[in-house]
């Protein structure tokens, strides 16, 4: 057996209770196999069975008062899981379906993922199972607060950085920030998201969505396409959906679809920049559901439906495909709907959000298959630039940031695209973003001996 299937069988008897940090392990291991030949110091130093295992995990009680005055306890995470070529570095999901696995799995994508950024960042998840849904702006600060006095012993800007991710979004890190400065006494970049008034990057909050689209644009470039005139599926109405859509406008393509978790949105005449004001508003401000865009716009509305649903149950007509809602939200049915209506593209800016049955599928009919930790690398990317911005205690211009996003997504693509040639697989991203983030962190692995 090789070096990766046994990893592979050892997390699965040791963490049978997290079924997506095994999903992610066995996807990634089943890529780098082809590197156990070609690298055998890998395998000397035990650099597969290290990179499962976290530095550290830290699991701690969130203690806050709602404003009926009832006291209220959440689960705080914070897995700090490789710091080989940088301080750790990820986001922070508030949902009530998080738990150490899922932030396990998070973690362990985020090594890989800020390794292929060509930046020095490590690779950290946190969370909570707070929801902030139907809170108050007060609740919502003081399960922050609390949340950030326990967190703020673990962090620091040269140790571990955290983001954003589900359900933390501005308000929320603004919340963060403030009492870390007050518990610290320090101005740094010890969080990124900021707001710009206090240390936040231009770009950052549309980094994510922009780069899954740059990097589609780039995976069309290989087959000679563009995207202007090609119709899009986006899944989810957050943070991610919503700068995908705008991008997808700006490059002349049609996005079509929008979600939530109760319910999907069509809207054939596509959801151009004023829709789109309309859904950042109901989605950031008023904290609504995605029906009321329905509502407005006199188009169709599918409740309890996925995008990918209702894509397969109404033969309904895309290009390409953006899922940006959350982890295998793309089932077997779901990618061979989208193989019946002549899908072609699927850029994942959401975390694993497509099944390991839904990957072979989108590799049976040779779609250009962007997986998440290259194709949503975007975000984190513009994290890394924000640090180095208040590192340096500059601010960048809006033009300048961008263009730097898109020089990374265009080399993230590059260097997956050419790790997969060289590794025997050309074409294939999965293996490439895999292998490419994975040969950069295991070579340090091994330079920084056994610790
Ligand atoms: P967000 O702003 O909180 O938006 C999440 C969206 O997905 C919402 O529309 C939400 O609907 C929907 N959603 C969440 N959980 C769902 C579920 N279980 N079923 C159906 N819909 C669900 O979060 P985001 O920052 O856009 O993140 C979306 C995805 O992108 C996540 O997988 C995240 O890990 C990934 N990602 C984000 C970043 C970033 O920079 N933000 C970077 C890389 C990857 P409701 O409103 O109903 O909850």
């Amino acid at each position: 057996m090789s070096v990766c299937k046994e990893v592979i069988a050892k997390v699965l008897a040791k963490d049978p209770s997290q079924p997506e940090f095994v999903q992610a392990v066995k996807e990634v291991m089943e890529s780098l196999e082809i590197t156990e030949k070609k690298h055998p110091e890998f395998v000397k130093a035990k650099v597969y069975e290290r990179i499962v295992e976290p530095d550290r995990a830290v699991l701690f009680r969130v203690p806050w008062v709602d404003d009926k005055g009832e006291v209220q306890i959440n689960r705080g995470f914070r897995v700090q899981f490789n710091n080989a070529i940088g301080p750790y570095k990820g986001g922070l999901r508030f949902h009530p379906s998080v738990n150490l696995g899922i932030i396990k799995f998070l973690g362990f994508e985020q090594v890989l993922k800020n390794s292929l950024t060509t930046l020095p960042m490590g690779g950290g998840k946190g969370g909570s199972d707070f929801d902030p849904k139907g809170k108050s702006d007060n609740e919502v600060m003081r399960f922050c607060q609390s949340f950030m006095l326990e967190l703020f012993r673990h962090i620091g800007p040269d140790t571990d950085v955290p983001a954003g991710d589900i359900g933390v979004g501005g308000r929320e890190i603004g919340y963060l920030y403030g009492m870390y400065k007050k518990v610290r006494n320090e101005h740094t970049g010890v969080l990124t998201g900021k707001g710009l008034e206090y240390g936040g990057s231009l770009i950052r909050p549309e980094a994510t969505g922009y780069g899954a689209v740059y990097f589609a644009e780039e995976m069309l470039h290989t087959r000679n396409k563009e995207m202007k005139g090609l119709v899009a599926a986006v899944s989810g109405s957050g943070n991610v959906a919503q700068y995908t859509v705008e991008k997808l406008n700006q490059l002349g393509a049609k996005p079509i679809t929008l979600s939530d978790s109760d319910g999907t949105v069509v809207d054939e005449a596509g959801i151009d920049a004023k829709k789109l004001a309309f859904a950042m508003d109901l989605k950031n401000v008023r904290r609504g559901r995605i029906k009321e865009y329905a509502d407005t716009y006199k188009c169709k509305y599918f409740d309890g439906k996925s995008v990918w649903e209702v894509i397969r149950e109404q033969g309904l007509k895309v290009d390409i495909a953006f899922p940006s809602a959350t982890q295998n939200e793309i089932d077997k049915a779901g990618a061979e709907g989208l193989v019946k209506v002549g899908c072609f593209l699927v850029s994942e800016g959401a975390n694993m959000p497509s099944t390991p049955e839904a990957q072979d599928i989108y590799l049976e009919n040779k779609f250009l298959y962007g997986p998440a930790k290259a194709a949503n690398a975007g975000g984190v990317a513009t994290s890394g630039l924000e640090m180095s911005q208040n590192s340096l205690r500059l601010s960048w211009t809006r033009e300048e940031v961008d263009e730097r996003l898109h020089n990374i997504m265009r080399a993230i693509h590059k260097n997956a695209l050419q790790a997969a040639e060289a590794y025997g697989k050309p074409g294939n991203y999965i293996v490439g973003a895999n292998v490419a983030g994975f040969v950069k962190v295991a070579k340090v692995l091994v330079a920084n001996g056994v610790v």
